[in-house]
């Protein structure tokens, strides 16, 4: 029987395949006394034999894809597998104990997991309790003969389903095979969602519980335009899913013929469309939708496709690559946001009870100095090569601003003073994206040169609504007029020292929300590549006085965010 699940609809397009499940499978089992211990130990034999071909496989697809530096994690969980004082001590368990291989395995792991985690200020060690405790997993997955699920070997066409994705399981998704995904949980903003638009991967999030309707196989029709899925879909429904996926392919086609075409509203006026990018290899979809610059580049991704910090150097090319690519374009690149609910496994950060209002982002850079230092030391080597900005997240007082900029300072005296050549003309600016930068924007615009506001947090901060949470997404409005009144003080303040306002939080790229911006100038429009034509196309037949009309009565008249979609929906027919 067809079942009909409603989500949030966070990347658009279509898809119709089979469900892969990416979920932790039931791995218990119970101690059993077992006479014939050979048996057993036979069974573990085989079990590690098949885990080892396995994770030959998986290395060698992911030295092909992520390089060879990526694939030598998989050689530690390889030396495990082969390890003669923990493989004897489990046989000997299994025989001195008379236990069955599952038992014998999991008592003898726990133990030299819990001994090496004990070495808490030994990375090595805590790197090879990781190692044994995944090793552990995939030994007992074959012992009961359940399947691990490995999104890297995808090899033919499929939806996956899980509860969560986290941005590292995204970035793993071959956009060849996954031809959608569908989670419990998460909001527009995740940075899963944000990937995916980025990926043009159709994903639906906060469907609650999607893992719970679907198994392994199970034929699923996806619509990501609307947020809906259907688990064993009729004939007819899937009909109904082609065409909206036909349909969304028709407009996409339309406006990829304004590819080139200048951004100008119906009256002549000019907003600059910009890109988001997490990695140099996003460049090859801002120049297909015809970004005329970069407006946010989350430099976070480069840390987290590293096995360890990334040095100066490999900094340096990343970034030079971007400005070259962008030849002479702006490129706002955005020192390292590492927090809420993005990790670095060779960081240990202390858990929190509220990652996003936590350790994050610049607080980190402010006191992990030699990473901020290395990070600045590259951008401004790299300056030379195109046209920089650089912009620190999560700037909340004056004070942590100032002191970053000293630092930027500092690191560049000191290069001129070696004599590496530095651009002098390197704009600084800040996100807007927390409500405290947010009111006194008037005194920050005296001190940088740009502002580009954060509405994925800024709004989570000011609704005091968590931005991954799908319970609280109603509350997620962007179109609030209290949202509404914070931008145009923000944009205002900016102008009025002569200084550029953007935005690269989601809200730039959302159709309702372009035509208030538009009113309230907004000098640039920062997005998903995937979002820019769409909106090119929107602002072409919108005129800019109309719209400041509009953001006027929106912000004065307007009591709900209701009220302003409808106001938005009169001022756009
Ligand atoms: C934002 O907060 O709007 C933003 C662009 O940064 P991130 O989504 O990376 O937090
Ligand atoms: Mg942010």
């Amino acid at each position: 029987m067809a079942e009909l699940l409603k989500g949030i609809a966070a990347s658009d397009g279509v898809a119709i395949a089979k469900a892969y499940l990416l979920v932790e499978p039931d791995l218990s089992f119970s101690e059993k006394t077992v006479e014939d211990s050979e048996g057993e130990i036979a069974r573990l034999e085989q079990a590690l034999a098949v885990a080892t071909k396995e994770i030959e496989a998986i290395r060698e697809k992911a030295a092909a894809s992520l390089g060879e530096e990526e694939a030598q994690v998989f050689d530690a969980h390889l030396m495990v597998l082969a390890d003669p004082e923990m493989i004897g001590a489990i046989e000997s368990n299994i025989r001195d104990n008379k236990v069955n291989a599952e038992a014998g395995l999991k008592s003898v792991t726990d133990m030299f997991v819990g001994m090496f985690e004990a070495m808490e200020d030994n990375p090595y060690m805590q790197e090879r309790a990781a190692d044994i405790k995944d090793v552990t997993k995939r030994v007992l997955s074959h012992l009961l003969g359940v399947k691990l699920p490995n999104p890297s070997m995808i090899d033919e066409e499929v939806v996956v389903i899980a509860h969560d994705l986290t941005p590292s399981d995204t970035a793993q998704l071959d956009r060849r095979f996954v031809k959608a995904f569908v989670t419990n949980i998460g909001g527009r903003t995740s940075h899963s969602a944000i990937m995916a638009r980025s990926l043009e991967i159709p994903a639906i999030v906060g469907t609650k519980s999607i893992t719970d309707s679907v198994k392994e196989g199970d034929m699923l029709a996806v619509n990501g335009i609307e947020g809906e899925v259907i688990v064993h879909p009729t004939d007819e429904q899937i009909e109904i899913v082609k065409n909206a996926g036909e349909k969304f392919a028709a407009l996409k086609a339309e406006w990829d013929k304004l590819k080139d075409a200048e951004t100008v509203t119906a009256d002549g006026k000019h907003f600059e469309l910009a890109a988001n990018i997490g990695t140099p290899k996003d460049l090859e979809g801002v120049h297909n939708n015809g970004a005329e610059a970069i407006g946010l580049y989350r430099t976070e991704f480069l840390y987290m496709d590293s096995a360890d910090f990334p040095t100066e150097d490999d900094q340096y090319e990343a970034y030079k690559a971007v400005l070259e690519g962008m030849d002479g374009k702006p490129v706002v690149v955005r020192t390292m946001d590492i927090g809420g609910d993005k990790e670095l496994p060779y960081l240990t950060l202390p858990e929190e009870m509220n990652p996003f209002l936590g350790y994050r982002a610049l607080r980190i850079s402010l006191v992990e100095d030699d990473m901020f230092r290395t990070q600045l030391r590259a951008l401004l080597r790299a300056s030379v090569h195109g046209k920089l900005r650089i912009m620190f997240p999560m700037v909340a007082t004056l004070p942590e601003f100032r002191q970053a900029k000293a630092m930027l300072e500092e690191e560049k005296t000191k290069l001129l003073a070696d004599g590496v050549a530095v651009s002098d003309d390197i704009q600084v600016g800040i996100m807007i994206e927390i409500p405290a930068a947010a009111v006194i924007a008037d005194k920050f615009a005296k001190e940088v040169d740009f502002f580009s506001v954060g509405t994925n947090d800024l709004i989570q901060y000011t609704m005091a609504a968590d931005r991954m949470n799908e319970r609280v997404s109603y509350l997620y409005q962007p179109y609030n007029p209290s949202i509404l009144r914070l931008l145009k003080f923000v944009i205002d303040s900016a102008h009025a020292e002569g200084k550029w306002a953007g935005m690269c939080g989601e809200m730039a790229g959302d159709q309702t929300a372009v035509p208030l911006l538009m009113g309230l100038g907004l000098d640039e429009f920062s997005m998903s590549a995937t979002s820019i034509l769409k909106t090119r196309s929107l602002m072409k037949r919108l005129d800019s006085t109309k719209m400041a009309e509009l953001a006027d009565k929106a912000i004065n008249e307007c009591d709900t965010a209701d009220e302003v979609v409808r106001l938005v929906e009169e001022y756009t027919k």
